[in-house]
């Protein structure tokens, strides 16, 4: 009957739907060929682990050495063998670079709205429960003020492991806040980037954010405030052609992949072959977008010195007036 096919239709319609978690992409439709080539295939999945005892070594993607845990963080998150860059949270991120004790925390409880009440595989809403209990964040970015060796900074720091490090209403808003209280209270700041962009479950609320933040950052400029923006592996997206490309200097860390589309939109967009190091740091502080590649170890003792001497003409413009 008419109507059953109906509901059929609607039925299969929402389950091929997730184009918003690329993650759970449905496998492709079994032909004859392909079910006999996966079957073994998945009851063959090889025990990567073996008898590795969980939660005690990390395999290095980079060079495969395991790497005791404890070595790793005591070496925040590089590969003491070949200096890969691990993935840090915003925490772990934030002791690393500022003086004991001296950061405070803006906002700390904004959390997002599901205005659209976004339905997918699972609601936004649950989305935002699950990422916020495994995270302990409330959002993807932590902001506030700090101090970085003798200076007073606004520091907002993103976070890849909430649903992506996506710029959201609340990433958007927390970051903003941060700018103007910098504007303010006349502070530098200093923004660490690693995300996959606008989130999706927020449609055009995210992307008003990318207005907002470079709005705030404008008026900041005309104050002749220093902003640094950090890029961290990865950083892509609406984030990419937002704030984080707009600092007076952008530095990176070293291998992060960095750029707007994917490269795989990219070649099939412009039917041309990619050189090799695309949308890596290294390939673009070769071609002038990043101005330096600096190591996560030396990033603290780095950001201090640009912030001095940021800051020396309006020390100078001080010291004159007084
Ligand atoms: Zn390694």
């Amino acid at each position: 009957m008419a109507t059953t096919t109906f509901t059929k239709k609607t039925l299969t319609l929402e389950t091929s739907e997730p184009a918003v978690t690329p993650a759970v992409t449905p496998p492709p439709p079994p032909t004859s060929e392909n079910t006999f080539a996966k079957k073994p295939k998945l009851a063959g999945t090889k025990s990567r682990k073996k008898e590795i005892p969980e939660g005690l070594w990390t395999k290095c993607p980079k060079c495969s050495t395991m790497v005791f845990d404890k070595e790793l963080d005591e070496n925040n998150k590089v590969c003491p063998k070949c200096q890969h860059h691990f993935a840090i949270t915003a925490r772990e991120r934030i002791n690393s670079l500022v003086e004991t004790c001296s950061f405070e925390e803006m906002d700390p409880q904004m959390s997002s709205v599901d205005i659209l009440e976004f339905q997918g595989v699972a609601s936004y809403k649950e989305k935002l429960d699950a990422y916020q209990n495994s995270t302990g964040l409330k959002d993807a970015v932590i902001t506030g003020l700090g101090r970085i060796g003798d200076s007073r900074v606004a520091l907002g720091v993103m976070d890849f492991g909430f649903l992506g490090g996506s710029m959201g209403s609340v990433v958007g808003e927390k970051l903003t806040r941060l700018i103007e209280t910098a504007t303010d209270k006349e502070l530098p700041v200093i923004i660490i980037s690693t995300s996959g962009g606008a989130r999706m479950y927020e449609g055009m609320f995210s992307l008003m954010q990318m207005a907002k933040t470079a709005a705030a950052l404008a008026y900041l400029g005309k104050k002749k405030l220093p902003y640094i923006s950090v890029l961290t592996h990865p950083t892509t997206a609406g984030v990419m052609a937002s704030y984080a490309t707009l600092g007076d200097i952008i530095m990176a860390e070293p291998g992060a992949m960095i750029g707007f589309a994917g490269p795989r939109v990219i070649k099939d967009t412009t039917q041309a072959e990619l050189p090799a190091g695309f949308q890596t740091a290294e390939f673009l502080m070769e071609h002038g977008l990043i101005d330096a590649i600096v190591h996560r170890k030396e990033m603290k003792q780095a950001l201090g010195t640009y912030l001095d001497y940021l800051s020396e003409g309006r020390r100078h413009r001080a010291r004159a007036a007084a």
